[in-house]
């Protein structure tokens, strides 16, 4: 079998690490100075769910994991820590660890992204206060996930008063566990906390007051692309620094080049997540849409975004193969959906833990409808891809409407992108061309960038752009507009489900 990397070694210390610390599994790959990859290594972690709407991930497996990958990684490369020049790390954002700063314990398991415990905490909050934050109040970020844990672990609040228990989202903590005590997160991760002013790109003290958070348990925020440490001692990386911290939509937005306004990813993974760079300019939505940070390079000013979070699409598909057993990999969706013309008019709203963009509604429930005796597993299959291009097309309508100037392409991503009737069906379904970059792991390729960019492996933004390039474009073909209404019908049911 063909070798998946090039064989080419690069010249020591110009090569870049990137740690992908994601929702199911922890990867962690090197790129040449060229940005090819070179090797890669990943392991899955536990998923747990105590109770219905509640995910968990045990941070000390999710740190355990990251010291294997990386070791394996520079196995598989046959090269040492010596001969890499930074490492870039990206994560899944929101998820929220508290640990004690002595010990290094966390005092509960990390609370996921996809966690709705906290809507009751929600409840009392007022959309209003927390506007210039770019968020709606919603249990999918940071803020009532650390407050959830203060209010329900045992002494831990009085702790992280006397500045004993400290927070992080996920880069935070594997920056404090693999510099020893570096407590920093990036601004793209406090962007989703719900405790960072958009604007300043600093913690509103006064929202911290609002969530009950005491204000010394929160990192230092940094930029995306700027040593903030070095690596002390683990399994093979000495002394390297840490240059490059960005939460892992916004480093796909960086890896597929997004870098001027107006340019758009969709990331197809467990969730979709589309980004739309603003430029220098906040832009706030009318239909639903999120202000967060794209990225921000060392000192200079910080570009933002407009983001459409979308909870399931690929986890749909898991739903699929793990609780209805009707397909036994996720790629085998394909072959099933193909097996029929069309969807029959069947449709599978997937609103498992309510629905995010555009419609923030945590109280949506998951339906499937339109069902006759004639419908097959097939169109199951059928239905779960459709649905998750409909509900892209849903957040880039949402764009449209925003900005007044609809996107012209759209760059995609993900474990989906592989699924070629899907990327087919999004082409026609939005009537823009769907583009697939050629390395498609782009959010540890956006993480190492923004680490090579500071320690001069890459040396400019045109560089990184130059890097980007095409494995396939999917034109779109005229559809019927039918389809999508049935789609808009079936969200309505998701709301009196
Ligand atoms: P994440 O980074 O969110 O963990 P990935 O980008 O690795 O996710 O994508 C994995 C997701 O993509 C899974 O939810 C899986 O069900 C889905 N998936 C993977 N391959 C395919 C495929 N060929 N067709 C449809 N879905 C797929």
């Amino acid at each position: 079998m063909a070798p998946r990397f090039p064989t080419r070694i690069p010249h020591r210390r110009s090569i870049v690490a990137a740690i992908d610390q994601g929702t199911t599994s922890t990867r962690c790959m090197l790129f040449d100075d060229h940005g090819q990859a070179i090797a890669s290594s990943h392991l899955e972690h536990r998923q747990i769910f105590p109770r219905p709407g509640w995910v968990e991930h045990d941070p000390m497996e999710i740190w355990a994991n990251t010291r294997r990958v990386m070791a394996d990684v520079l196995a598989r490369a046959e090269v040492t820590g010596d001969d890499i020049a930074a490492v870039g790390i990206t994560n899944q954002r929101e998820t929220t660890v508290v640990w004690d700063k002595t010990t290094g314990q966390p005092v509960y398991n990390a609370i996921v992204w996809q966690d709705t415990r906290t809507s009751e905490i929600c409840a009392d909050l007022q959309a209003a206060d927390f506007e210039h934050t770019g968020l709606p109040v919603s249990t999918y970020f940071s803020g009532p996930k650390i407050r959830w844990i203060l209010d329900n672990v045992p002494g831990a609040r009085e702790r992280a008063e006397t500045g004993e228990l400290i927070f992080g989202t996920v880069e935070s903590w594997l920056i404090w566990n693999l510099t020893r005590g570096e407590h920093v997160t990036d601004v793209t991760n406090a962007s989703r906390t719900m405790l960072m002013d958009l604007s300043t790109g600093k913690w509103d003290h006064e929202l911290a007051e609002k969530l009950q958070i005491p204000v010394k348990m929160l990192p230092k925020i940094v930029s995306n692309s700027q040593v903030i440490g070095k690596i002390k001692r683990v399994n093979g990386f000495n002394n390297v620094p840490i240059a490059g911290v960005l939460g892992d939509q916004q480093a796909a937005a960086f890896g597929q080049a997004c870098l001027e306004p107006g340019e758009v990813k969709n990331t197809y993974g467990t969730g979709n997540f589309l980004l739309l760079n603003t430029g220098n300019e906040i832009k706030r939505s009318e239909h639903g849409l999120i202000s967060t940070v794209a990225y921000k390079l060392g000192n200079e000013p910080t570009t933002y975004a407009l983001e459409g979070s979308i909870a399931v699409t690929g986890s749909l598909v898991q739903w699929l193969r793990d609780n209805l057993g009707i397909i036994s990999t996720a790629p085998d969706v394909e072959k099933l959906a193909e097996s029929v013309p069309d969807n029959g008019g069947c449709y599978i709203v997937p609103a498992f833990s309510g629905l995010l963009a555009p419609y923030w509604r945590e109280d949506a429930r998951g339906v499937i409808c339109g069902l006759t005796r004639f419908h097959t597993k097939a169109h199951f299959a059928r239905a779960a891809l459709e649905a998750t291009a409909y509900q892209t097309r849903e957040v880039v309508e949402a764009m449209n409407q925003d900005t007044g100037i609809p996107i012209t392409a759209l760059k995609a991503d993900g474990g989906m992108v592989g699924n070629s009737l899907l990327m087919q069906f999004q082409a026609d379904q939005l009537g823009v061309p769907v583009m697939v970059p050629k390395i498609t792991e782009t959010t540890a390729l956006g993480a190492a960038y923004a680490a090579g960019l500071a320690v001069g492996v890459y040396k400019s933004m045109k560089d990184i752009r130059a890097m980007w390039r095409e494995q396939r474009t999917y034109h779109p073909h005229p559809t019927e507009d039918a389809l999508f209404d049935g789609w808009r019908k079936a969200v309505e049911k998701s709301f009196d489900s």
